[in-house]
C-alpha cells in the first residue's frame, strides 16, 4: 500500500504540507532548506502546486523529484488540465512515475494569468474528473489520486448541489481522497462534509487550512477565492491589522482552534497551505499537541557518549 493511502485508512491524526514552485533558483534552494527542516514535523505527505505552461511546471517536477528522492518525503504532485494537451499530460505522468512519485492531485486548473474564462485545449481534458479517469485507465492503481473539494461551492458554479455531484463524479472516477479549498468557517465545512457523506462520498476529506500570515495577504486570498469570513474574525483582526507579528500570532491561534473543533468532530487529516513558510505551521502543530515544541538550544554535553545519545 502507498503511504498516503495507508495513513488515510488508519485511525490516527495526520497532517500534510502544500508548497508552490518558487520563481527563482534562490527561492528553490530556500524551499529545499525549509522542506528539510519541516521533515522533522512529520508530515504524512507534502504536495507541490502546478502552474501549467512554461518553466513553472518544470520547477514543480524538479521540486517533487527532489522531495521524494533526496528528502524521502512522500510527495504528491499537482497536475492540471490547463494548457495541457494529452502528450504533455503523458510526459508529466511518465516523469512523475520515473521519479518514484506515487501521488497526484488531479485538477482542472485555474485559467492562465490574464485570462478570465477557462478553456479546454485541443486534445486536453475539460474537467478534473476526465483527468482522474485517464490516470486510472493508463496507470491502474499505481497512483494514489487526490481531488479538490469546495465547501463553499466552486466560484464558477452557483449551484452548490450540482458542484457536489461533480465532486462525487471525481470520486466515482477513482479518486482516493479530497483536499478542500481554504475556509475560515468551520461549521460551514462540517455541514458540507456531512452532505458529502449523505450523497455517498465515502473517501477521506482533508480540510485545507491556510494560516493567516498577514492582513493584506489574507484579504487578497479571501477576495480571490470568494471565501466567507465570519464577522468575529474580521472584528478580531481590525485592531491589529497593521501589526504583522500580532496578525501571525492570531493566525496560529485561530488555526489551532479551527483544527481542534474539527478534530472533536472526527476529522483526522489536516492539510496546511504553508505558502512555503515554516513558522506558523510548526506553531499550529505544537499548539495541537501533534509535535513537541522545539527544544531550546543547549550546549552539547562534553561526554561524547552522551552526545551520541542525543542524536
Ligand atoms: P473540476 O472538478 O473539474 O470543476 C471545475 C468546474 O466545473 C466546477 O465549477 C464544477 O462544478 C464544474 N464541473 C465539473 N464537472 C462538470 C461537468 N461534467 N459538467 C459541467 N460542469 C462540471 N490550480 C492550479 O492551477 N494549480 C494547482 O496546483 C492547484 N491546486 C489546488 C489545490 C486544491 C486543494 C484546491 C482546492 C484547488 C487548487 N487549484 C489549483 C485551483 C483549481 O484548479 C481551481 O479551483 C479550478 O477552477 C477547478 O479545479 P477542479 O479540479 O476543482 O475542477
Amino acid at each position: 500500500t502507498k503511504k498516503i493511502e495507508k495513513a488515510l485508512a488508519e485511525e490516527r491524526c495526520f497532517w500534510s504540507f502544500e508548497y508552490f514552485p518558487p520563481k527563482t533558483e534562490t527561492g528553490v534552494i530556500n524551499l529545499y532548506d525549509r522542506m528539510e527542516r519541516m521533515y522533522a514535523l512529520g508530515p504524512e505527505f507534502i504536495d507541490v502546486t502546478w502552474n501549467a505552461g512554461g518553466s513553472s511546471s518544470d520547477v514543480t517536477m524538479q521540486v517533487c523529484t527532489t522531495a521524494q528522492s533526496v528528502y524521502g518525503l512522500e510527495t504528491c504532485m499537482h497536475l492540471t488540465c490547463t494548457n495541457m494537451p494529452r502528450e504533455k499530460i503523458d510526459i508529466a505522468l511518465r516523469d512523475a512515475k520515473a521519479a518514484g512519485i506515487q501521488n497526484i492531485l488531479a485538477l482542472r486548473g485555474d485559467p492562465p494569468r490574464g485570462q478570465e474564462n477557462w478553456t479546454k485545449c485541443e486534445t486536453g481534458f475539460s474537467y478534473a474528473r476526465d483527468l482522474v479517469k485517464y490516470i486510472r485507465e493508463e496507470y491502474g492503481d499505481y497512483f494514489c489520486i487526490g481531488v479538490a473539494g469546495y465547501p463553499e461551492g466552486h466560484t464558477e458554479n452557483p449551484d452548490k448541489e450540482e458542484d457536489m455531484q461533480h465532486l462525487k463524479a471525481k470520486v466515482d472516477a477513482g479518486a482516493n481522497y479530497i483536499v478542500t479549498q481554504l475556509f475560515y468557517d468551520v461549521d460551514l465545512f462540517l455541514d458540507w462534509e456531512k452532505q458529502c457523506r449523505a450523497i455517498g462520498i465515502d473517501i477521506p476529506i482533508l480540510p485545507g487550512i491556510m494560516p493567516i500570515q498577514s492582513y493584506g495577504g489574507f484579504k487578497r486570498m479571501t477576495t480571490l477565492c470568494k471565501t466567507f469570513v465570519p464577522k468575529e474574525i474580521l472584528d478580531d483582526l481590525e485592531p491589529i491589522k497593521d501589526d504583522d507579528k500580532a496578525v501571525k500570532e492570531y493566525g496560529v491561534k485561530l488555526a489551532v482552534k479551527m483544527c481542534n473543533t474539527m478534530k472533536d468532530a472526527g476529522i483526522r487529516g489536516f492539510h496546511f497551505y504553508t505558502l512555503n513558510l515554516e513558522r506558523s505551521t510548526r506553531l499550529i502543530l505544537e499548539g495541537l499537541g501533534f509535535v513537541a515544541p522545539i527544544e531550546l538550544a543547549r550546549p552539547l554535553p562534553w561526554n561524547p557518549s552522551l552526545a551520541k545519545n542525543r542524536e
